[in-house]
């Protein structure tokens, strides 16, 4: 049978527990700098991705639960706008600076948009989590309450 030791016994095995007091009240500039960050939205001061685009749970300094915000589609949706709404005028001006073939230009801008979107993904997702947590959305909207 597993011994899990009380709460306050981990301190003094050198584990810092999450301490609550450090996380701010949810304000939406505040949150999108943070998420964009890639930050935990509710203090600030660590990680929220393990990965490349997978949430940490349980912030390990404030304790906030940060799997609780959605931000499924909306993140690709943001990309996918800001990617587009960069690249597109570069590629009207390349069009009407330089004689291009079309082939080129597609094999070209393929690649570019590829590496933008992947680039962004993950700073739009921040963003996305950090304005879900300043506005209040959750997964389990009845769980706050
Ligand atoms: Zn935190």
């Amino acid at each position: 049978m597993p011994f899990d030791p009380p709460a306050s016994d981990l301190r003094f095995a050198g584990v810092s527990m999450p301490d609550a007091s450090l996380r701010s009240s949810p304000n939406l500039l505040t949150g999108l700098r943070r998420g964009i960050c890639r930050t935990c939205p509710a203090c600030g001061q660590a990680r929220l991705f393990g990965g490349y685009l997978a949430v940490l749970p349980v912030c390990a300094v404030c304790g906030n639960d940060n799997e609780q915000y959605p931000s499924d589609d909306f993140a690709p949706y943001v990309t996918i706008f800001l990617v587009l709404h960069l690249m597109v005028p570069f590629l009207f001006l390349a069009d009407r600076t330089w004689a291009m073939s079309a082939l080129f230009e597609v094999g070209l801008a393929i690649p570019v948009f590829l590496l933008a979107t992947l680039a962004l993904l993950p700073f739009a997702k921040g963003g996305v989590i950090g304005f879900a947590w300043a506005v209040g959305v959750t997964r389990n909207p009845t769980a706050n309450s």
